[in-house]
């Protein structure tokens, strides 16, 4: 026996979630499947635990995608305000951390809850560990082959979000639907990623795995961001480099300023001054972690010197060079860290306004799958959100 449902949602994310419960309280029958054994996994594992689920800045300058104005329409008609008040509604607590990030007070399983008791008002059916071995489009239907038996329905939404994070139930399910169905999808690759380094730095940063300062980083097409860097066994992380992950080339060199926030030349002057014969080394330690200082002397072969003994081209050469740190990375930790993967489905093969296919009537991607990531800082939730929320008016339409 064939069971029908008037919408089938495929991957219980952030994005499915809303989807499947905005679907259900328009009035549809809608399943909602996923492989995990509980939905929301990644919504858990975020925010360390405290999820960040929006950022008051939104706007679509946040977002990369091959096609930068296909975000617009769908931000702009389900804003960070809205899931705000949705937070508020329900009597969860949160708080801006920093550029605006919005956390939890609590814990991320609040945000899973919300989005179950929305699922259980719109009375979505819930069916998890279950993997579908096949769709085909037969008419107006679409045939789910499952474990327990088909299922039929007119509207299929793909919700299975990118590959980062395979331990979570990632899987390239979404992508294969689109291509079956002959939509093409932008390579994918890690982004929001931490970095490695090439062996003999990597060596010889490895002590100050650990520490973190604040930054500028900048790619080699000009895009850059200033927050915290942070040295790690691996390479380079913190947000500034995942931040800059998303902007960085294969081969490509990051451009560091170590020190954003100070005035070099009138701080060395100043210092020169006060204590003329404290050393080089005393001098920068006032500014960066004492260990930070003691490798850059060893990068750049720098000999003990106090500051009176300094000239002009080696305070060009050795200290105002923590400005402009050229660094190459080997690569990136790839899928098994990243936060979010960049690529996916072609959006120029989706509608803005109801992420339906063009080409496939019925068919329908959101959240993450699409070619469309946001910066870090709760911009990947709300476009899980606004995108969701603009399928499931669609969907509720019909
Ligand atoms: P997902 O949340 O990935 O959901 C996809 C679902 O589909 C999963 O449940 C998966 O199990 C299921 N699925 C996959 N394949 C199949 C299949 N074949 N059959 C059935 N089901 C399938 N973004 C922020 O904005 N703020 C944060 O604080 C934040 N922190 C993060 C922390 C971590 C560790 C990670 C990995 C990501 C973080 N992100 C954050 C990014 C954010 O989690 C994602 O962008 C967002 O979850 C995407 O939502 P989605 O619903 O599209 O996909």
């Amino acid at each position: 026996m064939v069971e029908q449902f008037d919408v089938v949602v495929i991957g219980a994310g952030a994005a499915g979630m809303f989807c499947a419960a905005q679907a259900g309280r328009l009035g549809r029958r809608v399943l909602l499947l996923d492989n995990g054994k509980k939905p929301g996994r990644k919504i858990l594992m975020s925010g360390g635990g405290r999820c960040n689920f929006t950022n008051l800045y939104v706007e679509p300058a946040a977002f990369l995608s091959q096609n930068p104005h296909f975000c617009k329409s769908a931000l702009s008609r389900y804003t960070q305000w809205d899931f705000i008040a949705l937070m508020q509604q329900y009597g969860i607590a949160w708080h801006e951390k920093t550029l605006g990030q919005l956390f939890c007070d609590d814990s991320a399983q609040q945000v899973v809850d919300l989005l179950l008791k929305e699922c259980r008002l719109g009375q979505v059916t819930q069916r998890m560990r279950c993997e579908v071995a096949a769709v085909a489009k037969r008419g107006d239907d679409f045939f789910l082959t499952l474990p327990d038996g088909d299922i039929k329905t007119s509207r299929l939404v793909i919700a299975t979000g990118g590959l980062s994070m395979p331990g979570l139930g990632a899987t390239p399910f979404g992508y294969k639907i689109a291509q079956q169905f002959g939509l093409p999808v932008i390579p994918t690759r890690a982004a929001l990623v931490p970095f490695t380094l090439h062996k003999p730095l990597l060596e010889q940063l490895s002590v100050l795995s650990g520490i973190g300062v604040p930054a500028v980083v900048a790619a080699e097409n000009g895009v850059s961001f200033r927050e915290h860097l942070l040295f790690t066994h691996r390479g380079l992380s913190g947000p500034a480099m995942l931040q800059i992950s998303s902007f960085w080339q294969s081969g490509e060199h990051l451009t560091v300023n170590l020190l954003p926030d100070t005035d070099l030349s009138a701080f060395l002057a100043l210092e020169l001054r006060e204590h003329p014969n404290q050393s080089l080394k005393n001098a920068l330690a006032k500014l960066l972690p004492r260990r930070f200082v003691e490798i850059w002397f060893a990068l750049l072969a720098i000999p003990e010197c106090t500051l009176k003994q300094l000239t002009h081209r080696q305070q060009a050469d050795w200290v105002m060079a923590l400005q402009r740190w050229r660094v190459q990375p080997n690569g990136t930790e790839g899928y098994r860290t990243a936060e979010v993967t960049q690529g996916g489905v072609d959006t120029r093969h989706l509608s803005s306004k109801t992420m339906e296919s063009r080409r496939v009537p019925g068919l329908y991607f959101i959240g993450e799958v699409v070619d469309v990531i946001g910066w870090l800082g709760g911009y990947n939730f709300q476009w899980a959100w606004s995108s969701a929320w603009a399928c499931a008016q669609a969907l509720g339409a019909v």
